[in-house]
């Protein structure tokens, strides 16, 4: 029997929970599904295959008490077979810039003539559903069209997305690292499924705080998609780490978010050269001079 759970949020917490749901219940075949329902709140979709209503709600109530603050919309019980149509339903392929990403289920009905990206969902963070990974490829995309990079670093790299992006397009060795160990171990996996496992150097790492970080530094390009705070306690250390004329795209944050962040990078000497916004999320363009 397979039960959904279904909670409401505010942005940050609706990502926040999604990723603790994600990180606890992945390896026992669950699948988590996060949908925008407007601009204030989120709706996330937690579906268990084999579940028991009584303990998942025990179990969602309890997380919700100690790390964060959603409502809790209850459980429902669905019928066989029906979830996994619902819970892949949602995630038809994506097409962002020249990428589309798509999962293994669709590899054979694909339109040809884009850069493919296989991640499945129900793993790490970034099936290109989220309207701040889509907006991250499609501004890579345009940087790709004008611009060669030699030396990439995909900080919070979740599934590897962005990560296997650069590889496939650049041709270079990426770095990529993620504070989540699952993650890591996705993202290693994901690339080597797209064939790019060779140069997708994946790490666990908090932020910039580690030594290979340090070592392979500066870098031509960093992307981080992770939340404001993150990015605003960072910048110090992404700022020394990018080369003179290098570029950084960030994202995870909200538009109202944009003027604070961009202050947290200028008083490093990053400057804003374009935001967008994608879906409701803003991706911000910056280089040093
Ligand atoms: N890059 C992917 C995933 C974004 S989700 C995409 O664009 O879709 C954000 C990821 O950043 C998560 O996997 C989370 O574990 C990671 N993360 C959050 N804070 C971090 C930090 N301080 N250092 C490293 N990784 C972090």
């Amino acid at each position: 029997m397979t039960v959904k759970a279904t909670l409401t949020a505010a942005f940050p917490e609706a990502w926040r929970i999604a990723e603790f749901l994600e990180r606890d219940f992945a390896d026992d075949g669950g699948v988590v599904a996060l949908v925008e329902i407007d601009a204030e709140s989120w709706q996330v979709d937690a579906y268990f295959p084999d579940g028991d209503p009584d303990e998942i709600t025990g179990m969602v109530r309890n997380r919700l008490g100690t790390d964060a603050f959603g409502a809790f919309q209850g459980v429902q019980i669905l019928p066989e077979a029906d979830w996994v149509a619902e819970s892949l339903a949602g995630l038809a392929p994506v097409a962002a810039g020249r990428f589309l990403i798509h999962g293994s289920h669709d590899r054979d009905a694909l339109p040809a003539g884009r850069v493919r990206i296989a991640i499945d969902a129900g793993q790490a963070f970034g099936t290109g559903h989220h309207g701040s990974t889509a907006g991250c490829l499609a501004v890579l995309d345009r940087l790709f069209r004008c611009r060669r990079f030699i030396n990439p670093l995909d900080l919070g790299t979740g599934s590897g997305v962005l990560a296997i992006a650069l590889a496939k397009t650049l041709g270079t060795n990426v770095l990529a690292s993620d504070i989540d160990p699952l993650a890591v171990r996705i993202a290693a996996e994901n690339a080597r499924r797209n064939t790019v496992g060779n140069r997708v150097r994946v790490i666990a790492a908090a932020g910039m705080d580690h030594a290979e970080i340090r070592a392979r530094a500066p870098y031509d390009l960093i992307v981080a998609n992770i939340l404001a705070g993150p990015l605003m306690k960072l910048a110090p250390q992404i700022a020394a780490a990018l080369a003179p004329g290098g570029t950084l795209v960030l994202s995870g944050l909200l538009p109202r978010q944009r003027q604070r962040v961009v202050a947290a990078y200028g008083v490093q000497g990053i400057r804003l050269a374009r935001a967008h916004v994608h879906d409701g999320w803003a991706v911000l363009h910056l280089h040093r001079p």
